[in-house]
């Protein structure tokens, strides 16, 4: 609580009474703390490939100058480690984009069933590379409104979790259903799943995983190039277009992302 204390005085007269106000202030001392809390987050996250990369420059200035193959090793670490700030910084774009826009529902009508199989053609050379096959299930067309750049970006970061996280070589299983009427959404709605075999989730993480930067196992998320925003962006995004994210998680038999959305 802040306190503010003010004496009430009356012409001619000495001061007779006192007005105290208590405000409730732990809404703002909480989102002070929030901001905080994710400037730490993000310097620590630009601050470890940074110190990688000044320690390779280092190495390729002194003992590895003249040592061809340590070179490219170091090099290609560095790629590796810049290729990470850049996704890092890409995602930071985008969910602060996302919070200025957050109010404003989109009206563009696009087909659903079109723009995921336009995803999935940039997603398979990765799904290859980690002999994953991706299994989809789709109607004919699925109309809804939507930001269609925001709706790649869902399927991608859901599709890309399921391939890092889920079994490899593995199947990962992506599909579109209707929904006649769907019980929060309160209306018709089309609902995506992806789907993974791999290890699961621990019930107890499973509510944190939209809050930015949370993971369940740090390192292995930076192995896989990971930066702790997806589902962070997946979440706001979905709000945007007033729908629903659930997960849905066994551990030991994998997991299954369900985005429902508002059909058109
Ligand atoms: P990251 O960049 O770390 O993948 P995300 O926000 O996309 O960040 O995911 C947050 C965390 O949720 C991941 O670090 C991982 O621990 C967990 N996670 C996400 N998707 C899956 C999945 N399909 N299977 C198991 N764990 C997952």
């Amino acid at each position: 609580f802040e306190v503010s204390i003010s004496a009430l005085t009356e012409a001619g007269e000495g001061t007779r009474h006192v007005l105290l106000v208590f405000r409730d202030v732990s809404d703002a001392h909480a989102g002070e703390s929030m901001r905080r809390d994710f400037v730490a987050n993000v310097s620590h996250e630009l601050k470890t490939p940074l110190t990688a990369v000044s320690g390779f420059i280092e190495t390729l200035q002194g003992p590895a100058r003249n040592d061809a193959p340590a070179r490219d090793r170091f090099l290609g670490m560095m790629a590796q480690e810049t290729a990470r700030m850049n996704r890092l910084v890409s995602d930071l774009l985008s969910l602060s984009r996302l919070e200025g826009q957050s109010r404003r529902r989109p009206t563009e009508v696009v087909d659903l069933v079109g723009v995921i199989s336009e995803t999935m053609g940039t997603l398979r050379p990765g799904a290859d590379t980690n002999e994953v096959q991706i299994v989809t299930d789709l109607p004919d067309s699925a109309a809804m409104p939507a930001d269609r750049d925001q709706i790649i970006q869902v399927i991608t970061n859901l599709v890309e979790n399921a391939i890092k996280y889920g079994r490899q070589p593995g199947v990962v299983t992506l599909s579109l259903a209707h929904v006649a009427r769907e019980p929060v959404i309160k209306g018709p709605a089309w609902q995506l799943s992806v789907r993974d075999a791999g290890a699961g989730i621990a019930p107890e993480h499973i509510h944190r995983l939209t809050e930015r930067f949370y993971r369940v196992d740090t390192d292995r998320s930076r192995a896989k190039g990971g930066t702790g925003l997806g589902l962070a962006i997946v979440k706001h995004i979905v709000n945007r277009h007033r729908g629903r994210l659930r997960i849905e998680s066994v551990v030991g038999q994998g997991t299954e992302v369900l985005v429902t959305l508002p059909a058109a």
